[in-house]
């Protein structure tokens, strides 16, 4: 017999709780879903969109209280409005100018800029790097050694 209600972790360690509902026309193929997303569909009398993101107030995804979870129309709005900044490929592009800056130039540049801290700076640079453009989230940096960030450089000609 299957159980109503069961905690997954995802692979970086987050856990949610899910609802096994088979009849619900967005459940898996497993008949379970996001209990997130159910009670959001309950305080707004409608089904989810696919892309609407279900985001926790307070942090805790197990805790599914109404009053706890806030919708968004897609994952960057719920990423840029309720967790973070987007620092923009072009941005950085536009920061670094006809200069030639290392790493930790470059990272106190954005902090700068983009009013951001130690974590953001160094992964919107790694992000640079990898040529993507994508959000940028705030948190801790104070474990990151600044190591790190010696020998690369960065001028426009790069690019
Ligand atoms: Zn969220």
């Amino acid at each position: 017999m299957r159980k109503k209600t069961i905690i997954c972790t995802n692979g970086r360690g987050r856990k949610d709780r899910y609802v096994y509902i088979p009849e619900h026309p967005n459940s898996w193929i497993e008949g379970y879903m996001l209990e997130s997303r159910l009670v959001m569909e309950k305080k707004i009398d409608r089904l989810l969109r696919r892309e609407e993101i279900v985001h926790h107030i307070d942090g805790n995804p197990l805790n599914n209280k109404p009053e706890n979870l806030q919708l968004f129309k897609t994952h960057l709005e719920h990423l840029s409005k309720a967790h973070g900044s987007i620092i923009k490929f072009e941005n950085i592009k536009k920061l670094i100018g006809n200069e030639t800056l290392n790493k930790s130039e470059l990272q106190d540049r954005i902090m700068d800029k983009f009013k951001c801290n130690y974590t953001t700076a160094y992964k919107a640079i790694n992000k640079y790097i990898d040529n993507f453009e994508v959000w940028i989230g705030n948190s801790d940096g104070s474990n990151f050694p600044s190591k790190f960030f010696k020998n690369i450089e960065f001028n426009k000609n790069e690019r």
